[in-house]
């Protein structure tokens, strides 16, 4: 489709300029999208002020962001017009993550460390514009019941989808979620729905332990803010009262502070699992109580993206085992997107989800 549209183009850190740019090519085995909603990321925000680089060759800009994102097909290019699997107004969410399907490690399966893929809104174009293009190996139908709004919400939910399969929920275990991003808030969705006991959501900000109590948490506790309703001044030993001394079965930790990475392994159980989900920083390291951890046979894990998650998360959303229309609670236009960011950055209006929507 020839022609231009508006893109927010990211150059380098504090530099991201609303341009008109030209309407992406399309390769023969991709498809434009007309992008309806596209979430913000805190990796977004963590490009925008540059605390990460970017995955292009250098690093660098001009990329247009944007991972988390939905839309309406416009244009097929030729293998997907050949195969006749998508036609042109298919509703469709986008996996940000191209892996390449032909790599011995793709085919191994393991296309979330495909080392040849392409990541939307990361190493090439994204979706804070009014097109973008994509392998069509990469979209996914949306059910008529599920919205471009909830379609914006498939990234993070199948990345937490793998990240609650590694937690191996058992029925009636008690859990332990530590981080209620919206990310953390979904995965403590799932680990409910998949049979847990006991849910516990621990965070910093009552807003969202709030949303956690209104969707399926037994407890929330506020470790940090002493004038909380919610606050608890030892975790450690409020796990132990809730649990006879047993301690979690289950820990999964949505958040990539260091501080909340030694949580896990104070009130964890015997034959535990703890899944590590939250990007940290470059340099930042787990300390492990090494015997402890052997005595009580408990398993360390970590989770990265979603490979091969999406329709699990599509269900999920589509069966309604889990609500997260409760976790997207703000709306920007394409234009806004730099007060969007600087919003989300600095919470005000207690964000979860954020979502551009062009
Ligand atoms: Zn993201
Ligand atoms: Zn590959």
């Amino acid at each position: 489709m020839k022609g231009k549209m508006k893109a927010m183009v990211f150059y380098e850190p504090l530099n991201m300029k609303y341009e008109e740019v030209d309407i992406p090519e399309l390769g023969p085995d991709e498809v434009l999208i007309r992008i309806k909603a596209c979430g913000i990321c805190g990796s977004d925000i963590a490009y925008y002020w540059g605390m990460s680089p970017l995955e292009t060759d250098d690093g660098k800009g001009p990329l247009v962001l944007g991972h988390e994102c939905s839309g309406e097909i416009v244009e097929l290019g030729e293998l997907p017009k050949q195969l006749g699997i998508f036609k042109i107004g298919d509703r469709v969410a986008a996996d940000p993550v191209q892996y390449c399907n032909a790599c011995e490690i793709c085919k191994k399966g393991e296309v979330n460390l495909c080392e040849e893929k392409a990541v939307s809104g990361v190493s090439v174009d994204g979706g804070f514009a009014e097109y973008m293009k994509t392998k069509y190996t990469s979209l996914f139908k949306l059910p008529d019941n599920v919205t471009y709004e909830q379609g914006a919400f498939l990234e993070p939910l199948a990345d937490s989808v793998y990240a609650v399969k590694k937690l191996e929920v058992t029925l009636g275990d008690f859990c332990v979620v530590i981080g209620p991003g919206p990310i953390g808030l979904a995965q403590a969705q799932l680990i409910k729905a998949s049979g847990a006991g006991t849910l516990v959501v621990v965070g910093t900000r009552d807003y969202r332990l709030d949303v956690a109590k209104n969707n399926g948490a037994d407890h929330v506790f506020n470790i940090k803010d002493s004038t909380s309703k919610y606050y608890i001044s030892d975790l450690t030993q409020k796990i132990s009262e809730l649990t006879d001394g047993k301690m979690a079965d289950r820990v999964l930790v949505a958040n990539g502070n260091p501080e909340s990475m030694k949580i896990p392994f104070k009130i964890s159980g015997r034959r535990s699992v703890i899944v590590f989900f939250g990007l940290p920083g470059a340099d930042d390291m787990i300390e492990v109580p090494a015997l402890d951890t052997i005595f009580w046979d408990k398993t360390i894990k970590f989770s990265w993206l979603a490979p091969l998650t999406y329709p699990k998360a599509i269900n999920a959303i589509a069966t309604k085992l889990i609500d997260v229309d409760a976790l997207a609670n703000q709306k920007f236009k394409l234009e806004e997107l730099i007060p969007a960011l600087e919003k989300v950055k600095d919470r005000v209006g207690n964000p979860l989800k954020a979502l551009v929507v062009p």
